[in-house]
């Protein structure tokens, strides 16, 4: 029986004879049901239409996993490469042969965690690859755990899977959305992985908070405020959103402020125009 992934979010559900009517994920307001209805694929069936992984090795312990072509929301995970082990942020809606190997050879996985549900991706298939590999997901997110499993181990407020690795339950986009920390990045000046807890924009001088990004539906700004207090304690530089391009390079946390500076000012009407 196959796990089918739904193709609109790439969100996998536990194994059934046929796919199930619907998506959860894709008929809540943060996501859509495309106008050709909902559709879903097996992992089989993405493997004969040529999916592949492809692994970028992005800066010294950072490894980027994405699918080629891209599946459901596009995201890429990251693997987190640390003394004590590997930790991948981070899911996408598909794992081959290949892409296993390619994280075997950097060591493997000693653990998942995963920004918000749009990202959950095929998880339980990455953690059975390599052992069960506990899955780390906010309590706050239970109900969004469409395909559950003894990996799955639930957390809240803030959790280490390892090292000095750092969950950091933030809220808004989804309750239980969360960022990453990773001392280590950026040369040892620190990296946010962020996923849509804290999205990097177009203009990566820039991130954004909204509770969908498909849907344009705004956040309040007690809400982004509080996500940016959240990540105040963090010392970082380079942040890292959920796609390849996605990336604040330099002084990330003074772009996360400035951007919920511009952000909250427009949402209460006292904008203007911003040039650099
Ligand atoms: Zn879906
Ligand atoms: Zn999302």
């Amino acid at each position: 029986m196959p796990a089918w992934v739904c193709r609109t979010c790439g969100v996998q559900q536990p194994p059934t004879v046929k796919p199930p009517a619907e998506c959860a994920i894709c008929n809540d307001e943060r996501q859509y049901v495309p106008p050709q209805g909902q559709r879903w694929a097996s992992l089989e069936a993405l493997r004969a239409e040529g999916c592949r992984i492809e692994v970028r090795d992005l800066e010294r312990g950072l490894t980027g996993i994405g699918a080629e072509p891209a599946i459901g929301i596009g995201q890429r995970a990251l693997l987190v490469q640390t003394a004590e082990g590997n930790l991948l942020w981070d899911c996408l809606g598909y794992i081959d042969d290949e892409g296993v190997a390619a994280v075997r050879e950097r060591g493997g996985l000693r653990g998942i965690a995963m920004s918000h549900p749009h990202f959950y991706g095929v998880c339980v298939e990455w953690s059975h690859a390599f052992g069960h590999a506990p899955i780390h997901i906010p309590e706050a997110d239970r109900p969004w755990v469409m395909r559950p499993d003894p990996a799955v181990r639930f957390w809240q407020g803030t959790h280490s899977p390892f090292a000095d690795l750092r969950l950091l339950q933030c809220g808004g986009h989804f309750e239980g959305s969360a960022v990453l920390h990773w001392p280590g990045g950026a040369d040892g000046r620190g990296a946010l992985l962020t996923g849509d807890t804290i999205t990097v924009v177009a203009d990566r001088r820039f991130a954004s908070f909204m509770r969908s990004y498909p849907n344009d539906i705004p956040l309040p700004a007690k809400t982004v405020r509080s996500i940016v207090a959240a990540v105040g304690s963090f010392a970082f530089d380079r942040v890292y959103g959920g796609w390849w391009d996605r990336v604040i390079d330099r002084d990330g946390a003074a772009a996360i402020e400035r951007s919920a500076d511009r952000y909250i000012r427009w949402i209460e009407g006292r904008a203007q125009a911003f040039s650099s």
